[in-house]
């Protein structure tokens, strides 16, 4: 089934200029470029982003992180796109993904990960509509 998933270079990733070099992975593994802007969150809305993790000891620290500089959302489009780039970007804690893998090669530690992808077709679509309007996934 064609999907879209959601894919953020995190703050971390941008500010080491590693943006193209992961986009470039996410486009030779087939996945689909449809959407894609900079911007730079406020820490209210990184805590709106990741409100599913509230009551989470490391929701103050992660939405510290992600309202610390720039980040680069993208919209992905493909076969299985949802697990696909879930798998591209490996384990969430960089020590513990695969090698090869985006996090392995690009992620810190278990916050400073270097990416993001949806985990779900209902959270994929909400986390899509958080960042883009209807006139920018348009694909024809
Ligand atoms: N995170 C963290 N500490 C943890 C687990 C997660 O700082 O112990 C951060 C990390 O940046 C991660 C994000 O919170 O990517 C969301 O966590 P989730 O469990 O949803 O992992 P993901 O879906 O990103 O692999
Ligand atoms: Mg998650």
């Amino acid at each position: 089934m064609v999907e879209r998933t959601l894919c953020i270079v995190k703050p971390d990733a941008v500010a080491k200029q590693s943006t193209g070099a992961i986009l470039a992975q996410v486009e030779q593994s087939g996945l689909r470029l449809i959407a894609c802007r900079m911007l730079h969150l406020s820490k209210t809305d990184a805590g709106r982003f990741y409100a599913v993790h509230r009551e989470r000891p490391f929701y103050g620290e992660l939405t510290d992180f992600m309202s610390s500089g720039p980040i680069v959302v993208c919209v992905l489009e493909g076969e299985g796109a949802i697990g696909k780039w879930r798998d591209l970007m490996g384990a969430t804690d960089p020590a513990k993904a695969a090698e090869g893998s985006i996090r392995k090669q690009f992620g810190t530690n278990v916050e400073r990960n270097a990416t993001h992808g949806s985990d779900a077709p209902e959270t994929a679509r909400w986390e899509i509509g958080f960042f883009f309007g209807e006139q920018e996934l348009r694909t024809e």
